[in-house]
């Protein structure tokens, strides 16, 4: 309930000073797209620079190209005219902390958080599990550099995805903040 409350409150204090973002053109005015991670610590309205109505931000864990956040990105180009787009994941990755044997295993045990002791993730509590886990790809990171590249290149390899787009690949640095641009990634992203 606080965080209800929280919200609430806050939103209250957006509505006060929404001035004439109600007139916002729904296709986003500076066309472009960013695929990035749901890590609490990245906001990308600030890492670049972003204003309401400016660009389309899809997150996920991990910020993966998967088959979801690219029937996003296309909606993004092919109805709303977005023609750059920018893969952003992260140093000290979430996704990098564990394996599909290990989520599966962890969901078939207990459902409740689970917690890291820096190696090992172990439930708190035991039983009523589901097995289900074991059967979703949960798309880890290994090394954020070759998950940029892969996924830059699976939206550049999408045949839905026009030849013409540029895709860049960036990783955010989480003790500075700052974006650091993955060559590989960028030259493969390349636009024909
Ligand atoms: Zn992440």
């Amino acid at each position: 309930m606080a965080v209800v409350a929280e919200v609430m409150a806050a939103n209250a204090k957006y509505v006060a000073e929404f001035g004439d973002k109600g007139q916002l053109a729904l296709p986003p005015a500076r066309r472009f797209a960013i695929l990035t991670c749901m890590d609490a610590r990245l906001d990308p309205a600030k890492y670049a620079g972003l204003a309401e109505g400016d660009a389309h931000v899809i997150r996920n864990a991990g910020g993966r190209a998967t088959d979801d956040a690219i029937r996003s990105l296309v909606i993004s180009h092919k109805l709303l005219g977005t023609v750059e787009w920018f893969v952003v994941h992260h140093t000290n990755c979430g996704m990098e902390l564990f394996s599909d044997e290990v989520m599966g295993s962890l969901l078939d045990d207990n459902l409740a958080t689970a917690s890291f002791d820096g190696k090992t993730w172990s439930n708190p509590h035991h039983g009523g599990g589901c097995a289900d886990g074991h059967f979703i790809k949960w798309q880890t990171i290994r090394t954020q550099e070759e998950s940029v590249i892969q996924d830059v290149r699976r939206i550049r390899e999408h045949p839905l995805v026009p030849r013409g787009i540029p895709i860049y690949g960036y990783v955010y640095d989480v003790k500075t903040g700052r974006l650091e641009e993955m060559k590989k990634a960028t030259e493969a992203g390349r636009a024909a």
